[in-house]
């Protein structure tokens, strides 16, 4: 007997205990949300998280779409759309992830990002505020706490937001809006439009925010002319993007800042990782609470249906679906996004791994 016939049946055997082991890992990486922890998720998880929550939630009719801004409410109802994007660029799309929308609240970390990096984290902490208002997106009450030691205040509400892009450099007006509309398209890795029909509705109907502009103006918060900050802040609401554009943008915060397909970089970690802790905090306004305790995410709603939540270091979702809760976040948005992130990582960044 040859040596060479002895050592083929081994080989073989070696092969075939490669390939069911290969098999074993991949079964097990398509049926067991476990194994995701403390990783990205592989593409085969995503799809069956992403196509059972977008089944699961599909038939959600409760909500209504904004109407304060008279555009939001033309919006059809129906639109649905899931995107995943992760760190490493892989895109997972199911439903309506073209339809575009205002992006509204959901551009605010983008744009306190920018600040948190120009003027660095102390100066937005002492100067916009940090914490949590319990109270109402458009709030004047949280304004007015800036008469406090410690103000209730921070950029994802409308008061810090419009504070916040008073302060994006350069201050003249079309060179300042030049900024943000870069910042806002290098997130997405493309060339964002403004819907002029939301922006002339939102312009035509902003008492409220513009009462918030002045009143700024008179605590110092504010640079400039509040005039100015009130139409840019308009501006950037009425930015279009799709549940993709909107995924995308959360995967670069989720990768510290860096694009996950063009690689550029955009801010620095410290920037992004300081973003999604407001985001974290006070995504959801008045019911971020009750959002961080069922999805465990960072997130960011916005009143045009948008949502966009964070795994740092891994993915984010974004979701589009109109009809709204009466804090003003998408109804069919929170619940498919929780369903997804209890699939891939249990409990969110809380998530022991247990
Ligand atoms: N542009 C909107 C406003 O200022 C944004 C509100 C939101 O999306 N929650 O009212």
């Amino acid at each position: 007997m040859s040596a060479r016939s002895d050592r083929l049946p081994s080989r073989h055997l070696g092969f075939a205990f490669a390939i069911l082991c290969a098999a074993i890992a991949c079964m097990l990486a398509a049926i067991a949300p476990a194994q995701a922890r403390g990783e990205i998720v592989s593409d085969a998880q995503i799809k069956a998280a992403v196509d059972k929550a977008y089944a699961a939630t599909k038939g959600i009719t409760a909500g209504k779409d904004a109407d304060y801004i008279p555009a939001l409410a033309e919006v059809p109802p129906d639109l649905f759309g899931i995107a995943v994007v992760t760190v490493d660029g892989r895109i997972y799309t199911v439903g309506d992830t073209d339809h575009p929308f205002a992006i509204e609240s959901a551009s605010k970390p983008f744009a306190a990002s920018w600040v948190i990096e120009q003027k660095g984290e102390q100066w937005v902490e002492d100067t916009i505020g940090v914490n949590q208002t319990g109270l109402p997106f458009n709030s004047i009450i949280a304004l007015e706490s800036h008469a406090q030691a410690t103000p209730a205040m921070n950029p994802l509400v409308n008061a810090g937001a419009i504070a916040i892009v008073s302060w994006i450099e350069p201050a003249e007006p079309k060179a300042r809006w030049q900024t943000i509309q870069q910042l806002m398209n290098d997130y997405a890795g493309r060339a964002l439009d403004v819907d002029l029909t939301v922006y002339r509705s939102e312009a035509g109907s902003s008492e409220h925010n513009r009462a918030i502009s002045h009143l700024l103006k008179g605590y110092g918060t504010l640079n400039g002319d509040p005039e100015v900050a009130l139409d840019l802040y308009t501006r950037q609401c009425s930015i279009h993007v799709t549940a993709q554009d909107l995924a995308t943008m959360g995967a670069t915060l989720a990768n510290g800042g860096t694009h996950p397909i063009t690689g550029k970089k955009i801010v620095s970690p410290a920037a992004a990782e300081k973003t999604l802790a407001i985001m974290s905090t006070t995504g959801l306004y008045e019911t971020s609470g009750t959002w961080t305790w069922n999805v465990g995410l960072p997130a960011k709603s916005g009143v045009g249906g948008g949502i966009v939540a964070v795994a740092p270091g891994r993915f984010a979702i974004a979701t589009f679906a109109p009809p709204l809760d009466a804090a003003g976040n998408s109804v069919k948005g929170q619940k498919a996004i929780e369903l997804i992130v209890h699939d891939l990582i249990g409990s969110g960044m809380f998530d022991t791994g247990r």
